[in-house]
């Protein structure tokens, strides 16, 4: 009765705009309690030295898996966390878990690999973001394993001197910071040139059939030139044929991250790929 009258007079009673509605608030809800019941887990993709081929790096990306086992992937939740709040708590989370990796896997062979997360910009707009991050690296300082957090552009654009004076802060504590799909966003030279950025990856669009794109190869080797006379380090996103491979070797590209050479894995398949690798 209620949705009836409200039909004529509001726009919200659009079916259409309901079911969204309905589905953002079932959505969260089911996170919330995801957190609460440690439903989330990290997988880890290697990033590699492309010209050796050694594993110098992990990214930890976050999936959710569901009560009946279904493992729900980022983009299906992500956007649902960073239009609610609830991406706060879960950033919390994978700062956390992050943390406690690196410290448990001392005698590993993972003990000396760098471990990258990825932060959403309204975790650094946050005000009580950087003093946690901080009071936690104060209270168990990381082991030798470094920690990196992967940006991207519009976090550093948004709120450019906050974030810039944030980037100094964690480079005290041993946290370096990345910008992820890079070239997709506004690519400014300002800040790369302000910042204290460590790494820049390039984003899976120019990296697909780069081999077979001159234009992408251009703009490849342009940003791989800019970089590194900034002294950063470059990291290809997405790199699923040995021929992308092969031609980013030859533009002289540092790292690599993709399918070609491991998808992300639960930490049970990353140990036995790197135990592998080494015997
Ligand atoms: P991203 O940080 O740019 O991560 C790279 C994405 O590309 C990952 O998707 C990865 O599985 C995928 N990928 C890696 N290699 C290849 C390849 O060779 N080919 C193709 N087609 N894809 C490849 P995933 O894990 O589904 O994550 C998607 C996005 O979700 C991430 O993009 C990141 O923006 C976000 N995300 C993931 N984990 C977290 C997290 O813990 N916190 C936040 N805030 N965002 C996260
Ligand atoms: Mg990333
Ligand atoms: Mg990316
Ligand atoms: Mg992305």
């Amino acid at each position: 009765q209620a949705k009836q009258s409200g039909k004529n007079k509001f726009h919200f009673f659009d079916p259409h705009l309901e079911r969204i509605a309905l589905h953002r608030v079932a959505t969260e809800q089911k996170l919330r309690n995801a957190i609460e019941n440690n439903e989330l887990v990290l997988h880890y993709q290697p990033k590699v030295n492309l010209a050796t081929g050694e594993i110098v790096g992990l990214e930890a990306l976050l999936r959710w898996q569901a009560a009946d086992g279904k493992l729900i992937y980022p983009d299906q939740f992500i956007p649902v966390a960073e239009s609610t709040g609830l991406i706060h708590a879960i950033t919390r989370w994978v700062f956390n878990a992050a943390l406690q990796k690196l410290h448990s896997w001392a005698d590993t062979p993972m003990a000396n690999l760098h471990l990258s997360i990825n932060v959403s910009a309204q975790d650094f707009a946050d005000p009580v973001f950087l003093p946690t991050v901080i009071s936690a690296l104060r209270a168990t300082p990381l082991p030798h394993g470094k920690l990196e957090f992967e940006l991207t552009e519009s976090t550093l654009l948004d709120n450019h001197e906050q974030a810039n004076k944030a980037i100094s802060q964690l480079l005290l504590y041993g946290v370096e910071v990345a910008i992820d799909d890079f070239g997709t966003g506004y690519s400014s030279f300002n800040y790369l040139q302000e910042m204290r950025i460590h790494s820049l990856k390039i984003d899976r669009s120019f990296i697909t059939e780069l081999h077979n794109n001159p234009r992408k190869q251009a703009i490849v080797k342009s940003i791989i030139s800019v970089g590194k006379n900034l002294g950063l380090q470059i990291v290809a996103e997405g790199v699923e044929t040995k021929d992308e491979h092969q031609c980013l070797k030859q533009l002289d590209c540092h790292l690599g991250q993709g399918y070609l050479f491991s998808r992300p894995v639960d930490e049970a398949s990353l140990l036995a790929f790197l135990k592998q690798r080494q015997g």
